[in-house]
């Protein structure tokens, strides 16, 4: 049974739109995983972490027959495979891919959070996400993503 997620994708170094392509193409081709819907690519401004280049970030829903931690694995392996390093919390990077929604599951190990822990209140994700899936309703938060994009821009416009 394919359970339908949403990935986060962002990218501040080197070919940012390259980054976020082939991170998309390689989704695309893992096992277990199809990707059915992509947003635009949306020209961001960094928040938190030291001062770095702007950020190219889009959202992704995907299919997938891999549990949430072979996804993260899937993940993490394609961010190694762009050259992803780890330096500075929040530093720049060529690529990062985050789960933010796993079906409306609610998870909480070591390793995984879902929904991702900040989604609700980051407007580089929320805009993006909202384009694909705007009636999609967050599992904790009860909200649909436009509702929360909504609250996002009213605290912060
Ligand atoms: P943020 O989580 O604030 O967006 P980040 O994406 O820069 O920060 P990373 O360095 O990419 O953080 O990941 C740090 C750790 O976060 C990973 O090793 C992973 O185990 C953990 N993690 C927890 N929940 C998630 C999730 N929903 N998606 C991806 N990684 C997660
Ligand atoms: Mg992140
Ligand atoms: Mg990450």
């Amino acid at each position: 049974m394919a359970v339908v997620c949403y990935i986060g994708l962002g990218s501040n170094l080197g070919n940012r739109e390259a980054n976020l392509r082939n991170a998309l193409a390689q989704l695309g081709e893992c096992e277990g995983i199809e990707v059915t819907k992509v947003s635009s690519f949306f020209e961001t401004e960094p928040v938190g972490g030291p001062p770095q280049g702007n950020f190219l970030n889009a959202a992704a829903e995907l299919r997938t027959t891999l549990s949430p931690e072979k996804l993260l694995d899937r993940l993490q392996e394609i961010e190694r495979d762009l050259g992803r390093v780890r330096t500075v919390k929040w530093g720049p990077r060529t690529i990062d891919l985050d789960i933010l929604l796993y079906g409306d599951a609610a998870i909480r190990t070591e390793r995984l959070t879902v929904p991702h822990a900040l989604m609700h209140e980051r407007r580089f994700v929320l805009r993006p996400l909202g384009e694909i899936a705007p009636d999609v309703v967050h599992p904790v938060m009860g909200k649909t993503v436009s509702e929360l994009l909504e609250r996002v821009d009213r605290a912060d416009p």
